[in-house]
Order: C-alpha cells, then sequence, then structure tokens
C-alpha cells in the first residue's frame, strides 16, 4: 500500500481494522471518503464522535441508549417481571422489530466461550443477577444455537434455578449456529412461543 499517501494509508487501515471490512472496501471507502464534500465529511465524523461521547448502557438492561434508561425499560407498559436475555443488541433490535414482545430485556454483550478465553465476568452476568433480586417471574433465554450461546444458557439456568424464577429457553426452530438478527420475524416469535422450562 506504499503507493498512497501516509494520510491515506492511515485511513485505509482505520477503516479496514472494522469489522466486515476487507482490504478492497476500505480501500473503496477511503478514496469515497476522500472525493466526498467537506461538509458531508465532517457530518460523517461528527457522527462518530458524538455517538461515542454520548451513547451508553442502560442502566437496567444494559442495551446502547442516550438516556440513563432505555425506552423499553422505562415504558409503563412493558412487562418488567418478564426478562429476555440476549447476547447482543442487534439480537434485541430483531426481536423488538417483531412488535409482539411485551416484556424487557437484558443484554450480555457477548456469549461464554472457554475458546476465545471470554468467560462469566467478561459479559453482563454478574448484572443480571442482581436484576434478580427484584420482582422477577420469568427469564427467557434467547442466546444464539451456536456452542457459546448454549453454553451461557446452561450457565444462566444453573444460576437462576435456585432462586425459584422460572427459566425458559426460546425454541430451536432458530438454525444452529444462526445469528439472531439474520432470523425473519416469524421464526423469531415461534421461537419465542414454543419455547420450554429449563
Ligand atoms: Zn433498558
Amino acid at each position: 500500500m506504499d503507493m498512497y499517501s501516509g494520510h491515506i494509508n492511515r485511513l485505509i487501515e482505520e477503516l479496514a481494522a472494522l469489522p466486515g471490512v476487507g482490504a478492497k472496501s476500505a480501500q473503496r471507502m477511503a478514496f469515497h471518503i476522500i472525493n466526498m464534500p467537506q461538509q458531508r465529511v465532517e457530518r460523517l465524523t461528527d457522527a462518530i464522535t458524538s455517538a461515542k461521547a454520548n451513547v451508553r448502557y442502560c442502566k437496567e438492561c444494559y442495551t446502547l441508549t442516550d438516556e440513563e434508561i432505555c425506552p423499553v425499560c422505562a415504558s409503563v407498559k412493558r412487562d418488567h417481571r418478564t426478562i429476555m436475555v440476549v447476547e447482543n443488541v442487534r439480537d434485541l433490535a430483531a426481536y423488538e422489530k417483531t412488535g409482539k414482545y411485551e416484556g424487557v430485556y437484558h443484554v450480555l454483550h457477548g456469549a461464554i466461550s472457554p475458546m476465545l478465553g471470554i468467560g462469566p465476568n467478561d459479559i453482563k452476568l454478574k448484572e443480571l443477577i442482581a436484576r434478580l433480586e427484584g420482582d422477577v417471574g420469568e427469564v427467557i433465554i434467547a442466546t444464539n444455537s451456536s456452542l457459546e450461546g448454549e453454553t451461557t444458557a446452561m450457565y444462566i439456568r444453573k444460576l437462576i434455578k435456585p432462586a425459584g424464577i422460572r427459566v425458559t429457553r426460546i425454541a430451536s426452530g432458530v438454525p444452529v449456529g444462526g445469528d439472531l438478527e439474520y432470523i425473519d420475524e416469524v421464526t423469531l416469535l415461534r421461537a419465542l412461543e414454543g419455547r420450554t422450562e429449563l
């Protein structure tokens, strides 16, 4: 990449470090940015820096939000006794899109993976346990059906079951290893309705 100026190389390197961006797309994006009007470049950089400065974890469910408490947790229309545990914000968004789930969420921000060295303390599990001291009727585990997702589900079950709280797992109509966000709404709802006791 030495054929480009140092500034362009730096931009390409930063873009290529983003998830899902290969070296070729990074180059294409870099040249696109260079050719953009100054105003648009400023809008882009401002969107990045202000999102970083203002977005934070919801104090209840740990999704990303602009407020202290996210709109779902703040809503009185939601059933706060039912908590659906998901791996990431994208999974939460997938269930929210169905418009049929009335409970609240808990976002783990990952899954337990001994292979990648991700343990229970590396995801928002302590925070989930802390929430269970409140009035909770059911915990629906909606982690992915990957090895990591199943390991996490079993771990949570072991933690919660002694507390006498109902623990359920979404049905495995969800393809193995499938990321929840790519699954259509009908399948998601069927998985939720067909959930089984753990
Ligand atoms: Zn929340």
